[in-house]
């Protein structure tokens, strides 16, 4: 995982790559992925920084979606439970078993939930991570001690994974490199070449931290690039109709008082008909989400003020101190690429299925679906990609490939637990230079080792990316990442070689960005 190195391969290539993939999300990264430990050829380019579009934006949740269950999507929710299991097997160092608790105020919800969330089970099979039960008005509270308890009645829990979306990312990242692909962050796509018969045969990009074109040949393009895909699509065929319909969903993060227990909470039908949770996650309360229509993507979106509200009001509804825009520590918004479909009434009801679609210029695009069915949409992508570019036929691995960092006991390494088998490295480096196991900020458990370890390890290439998507420090409190900022920089800068002059622009860089996850 040098950039250096990788884009030392992109020059020097003379020949055209079996798939060139553009956009470094789950989609793209997990096609990296599957294309290569299938021992094709591959290179991918990603805009910004890995994860940066709404792979490290999702509720967190590893899950069949009881929601579409209730929408009648019994293939979707089978497949994505059946993945469910598979991404544990191969990840368990970021994927854990979660109880969610439905708490019920009505005398029908106990056997109405009690009986669909049996079926979520029983449609698990083999993959289910524990049976659903209904609970007591006094097993529900000491769950959930802080749920509001006028007129509760009692609770049904039930079982679903949940995960560290950009860490599973940045370990999809590495096991690709490690199966042989080659990928860049910071190269955006501009545009693409054309074979004497008018399809497609690469693309033309930017390097993003030299200025220097990028131009890789490909024997087929994928267009992975979730909700930018329309955008990337009209530069090969302008005239392209739209195929995502883009969704905004906002988080709140809160500190752990607000929901101290190990479970979570799944409200499923707040007052616009959606479902929202409350979910433990690294020491904090995470609770979302909204789904709001927009008209275009863009890489920092921004929380509007009545998504905001609408969270808190719902938040306050279930639980007995009603938090407000002064106990939100980190606010993010993040955008579903949801498939079109004609007479939609809302892209709440827009299915969370995957599209393939081959334009004219034969690029193929892969869209929607959910981070959860990621490795079964890169192994569709990839046999039709193969298809198309005629490829030798080759087996999908991805099944039974152990993700980078695989560990069955990670949970023992602590706050290192996200890296999985890395953290014995890090407390390495911890025992061999003591100052670097000092802590980054008293708030949250980050130490400066992890700070080298992304940068040499990991191709962060800024602040943003060690304190957004290495660490999640932004993304639990965007306050207390800003004061770590300047000593992430400094350790950077040293690890790098930069100078003052990149600390100072880089500080400010982020301070810019993070003010995206406050609350004016
Ligand atoms: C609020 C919210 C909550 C969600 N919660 C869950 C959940 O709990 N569980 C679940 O399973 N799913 C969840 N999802 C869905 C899941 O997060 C998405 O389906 C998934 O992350 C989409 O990944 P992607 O790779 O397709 O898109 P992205 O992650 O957006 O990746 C696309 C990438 O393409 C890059 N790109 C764009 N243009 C170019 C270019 N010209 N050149 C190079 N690169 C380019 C972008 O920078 C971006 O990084 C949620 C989604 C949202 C919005």
């Amino acid at each position: 995982m040098n950039r250096a190195e990788m884009i030392g391969r992109v020059h020097e290539r003379s020949e055209p790559w079996d798939i060139v993939v553009v956009g470094g999300g789950a989609t793209g990264v997990g096609i990296a992925v599957d294309a290569a430990s299938r021992g094709y050829d591959v290179l991918l380019l990603e805009q910004h920084d890995f994860g940066k579009g709404t792979s490290s934006r999702s509720t967190k949740l590893v899950h069949g979606g009881v929601r579409y269950l209730e929408q009648g999507n019994i293939s979707l929710v089978m497949e994505a439970l059946k993945e469910r299991g598979t991404l544990r097997q191969n990840a368990p160092h970021l994927v854990s078993n979660l109880a969610f608790v439905v708490p019920n105020y009505d005398w029908w919800e106990a056997p109405f939930y009690g009986l669909g969330l049996k079926v979520y089970n029983v449609l698990a099979g083999r993959y289910g991570f524990g049976d659903s039960q209904i609970l007591s008005h006094d097993d529900t509270l000491s769950r959930l001690p802080t749920i509001k308890t006028d007129g509760l009645r009692g609770g049904v829990v039930y079982f679903d994974g949940q995960f560290d979306d950009s860490r599973l990312l940045i370990n999809l990242t590495q096991t690709a490199a490690e199966q042989g692909a080659t990928l860049l962050s910071y190269a955006r796509v501009v545009g693409f070449t054309r074979a004497p018969d008018g399809f497609v045969d690469g693309v033309v990009g930017v390097d993003e931290k030299t200025g220097r074109e990028i131009r890789a040949g490909a024997k087929v393009v994928i267009n992975a690039t979730g909700p930018f895909a329309d955008g990337v699509r009209r530069m090969s065929d302008p005239g392209a109709a739209p195929l995502i319909a883009p969704s905004q969903g906002v988080h709140l993060v809160f500190d752990r008082s607000f929901l101290p227990g190990a479970s979570a909470i799944m409200v499923p039908h707040t007052r616009d008909g959606r479902v929202m949770f409350a979910i433990p996650w690294h020491g904090h309360t995470l609770v979302g989400t909204t789904d709001t229509p927009i008209a275009e993507p863009t890489l920092e979106p921004t929380a509007l003020d009545e998504e905001v509200a609408f969270i808190l009001e719902t938040a306050g509804r279930y639980l007995h101190r009603a938090p407000t825009r002064a106990d939100v520590l980190s606010v993010s918004a993040g955008i579903r690429p949801l498939v079109r479909a004609e007479g939609a009434a809302s892209t709440a009801v827009l299915s969370r299925d995957h599209t393939i679609h081959i334009d004219p210029s034969a690029v193929l695009t892969v869209a929607g679906g959910k981070w959860t069915t990621y490795r079964h949409m890169a192994e569709d992508a990839v046999n039709q990609a193969a298809m198309l570019a005629h490829l030798p036929e080759r087996t999908c691995r991805t099944a039974t490939l152990n993700i980078h960092g695989f560990h069955p006991h990670a949970e023992k390494f602590g706050a290192l637990s996200v890296y999985g088998s890395d953290a014995l490295a890090i407390n390495d480096l911890m025992r061999a230079h003591p100052p670097l196991a000092q802590p980054l900020h008293a708030a949250l458990a980050y130490r400066r080792a992890e700070v080298i370890w992304a940068v040499r390890v990991e191709m962060a290439q800024t602040v943003e990316d060690v304190l957004a998507r290495r660490t999640r420090a932004l993304f639990l409190n965007a306050a207390a990442a800003i004061d770590m900022a300047p000593e992430v920089a400094h350790l950077m800068a040293v690890e790098l070689g930069h100078d003052a002059a990149w600390e100072r622009r880089e500080v400010a860089a982020f301070a810019a960005v993070a003010q995206h996850y406050r609350l004016a």
